[in-house]
């Protein structure tokens, strides 16, 4: 069980990633997501999840570089995730898609880079384009997102490389228990995204009385319920207390009582798309 904000789980290629990070979808690109990010990172994060489509890389790198500047950070230190847009897809626009997010970023390399959406015809051929990124050793670690048990199967006839990490939508209504089983048995590290339902569940009528036992916000025991359940977590804020508040969950541990009540939550609901029924 990590007990602290900056411990790390070994993924399947060896590289250590971050159990907590900070999500920067909807972070406007310019102050407000170099202030999120940066703050963060003075909080003791060390991992940021943003994607081509969020349109906020160029911000993501300076806050990058410059929180390691004044925090005495070397880049090894910190975890930095892009993932490849829908619209990229296929092997040449992929390799291009790669290199724009690095540019952008502006660093020297990418910790972990994704697949977004599991695109009906061309996901293969952007994992052949991501396998001979990684090989070139431009990116520390690859992987997918929005993939079902289906997509994985199929994708791992083929594949040469076994994606690392698999980042789909999880929380307390959608806990996606056979994803989380088969990932759990391939060595697929699962992530969560819309860990808080987008911000609908941080006042939920039974996650509150739960965490009023451990002194903890809805917002903390969801987020500590992801450690315990196994899954790395991303929520985003772009608010600095909410960042230090949504951080603050590596002093107590969930029961396993309140782990099988917030369990039992789950309606398989998504608030975002179906990734066997999207049109983007
Ligand atoms: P989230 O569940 O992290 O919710 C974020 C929202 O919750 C915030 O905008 C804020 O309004 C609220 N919030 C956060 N902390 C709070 C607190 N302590 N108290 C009260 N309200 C609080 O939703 P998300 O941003 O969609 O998901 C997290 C990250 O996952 C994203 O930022 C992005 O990096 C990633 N993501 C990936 C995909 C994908 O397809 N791979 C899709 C969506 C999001």
């Amino acid at each position: 069980m990590p007990n602290n904000l900056q411990d790390t789980v070994t993924l399947n290629n060896g590289v250590n990633m971050p159990w907590f990070g900070l999500g920067v979808y909807k972070a406007k690109e310019g102050s407000e997501v170099i202030d999120a990010v940066k703050a963060a990172i003075r909080a003791g994060y060390r991992s940021i999840d943003t994607a081509a489509v969020y349109g906020n890389e160029e911000g993501v790198g300076q806050a990058v570089r410059e929180a390691m500047e004044e925090n005495g950070l070397t880049r090894e230190q910190l975890f930095v995730t892009s993932k490849v847009w829908n619209s990229e897809q296929g092997y040449e626009t992929t390799l291009q898609a790669f290199e724009n997010s690095l540019k952008k970023l502006d660093l020297d390399y990418i910790d972990l880079f994704l697949v977004h959406w599991p695109v009906k015809g061309k996901y293969k051929e952007t994992w052949r384009a991501l396998e001979k990124v990684y090989k070139e050793g431009k990116v520390r670690a690859i992987g997918v997102s929005n993939f079902q048990v289906h997509h994985l199967e199929d994708l791992l006839e083929d594949a040469e490389v076994v994606p690392t990490v698999n980042q789909v939508e999880f929380h307390p209504q959608l806990a996606q228990p056979e994803v989380l089983k088969y990932c759990q048995t391939k060595g697929i590290q699962l992530e969560a995204w819309a860990p808080l339902g987008q911000g609908r569940f941080v006042d939920h009528d039974i996650i509150k009385p739960i965490g009023e036992k451990y002194g903890k916000t809805p917002a903390q025991v969801i987020l500590r319920w992801d450690l315990q359940m196994g899954v790395v977590t991303i929520p985003k804020s772009v608010t600095e207390s909410r960042i230090i508040e949504n951080a603050d969950i590596f002093d107590f541990e969930l029961s396993g009582e309140d782990m099988q009540e917030i369990g039992a939550l789950n309606q398989n609901k998504r608030f975002g798309s179906d990734p066997d029924n999207f049109n983007f």
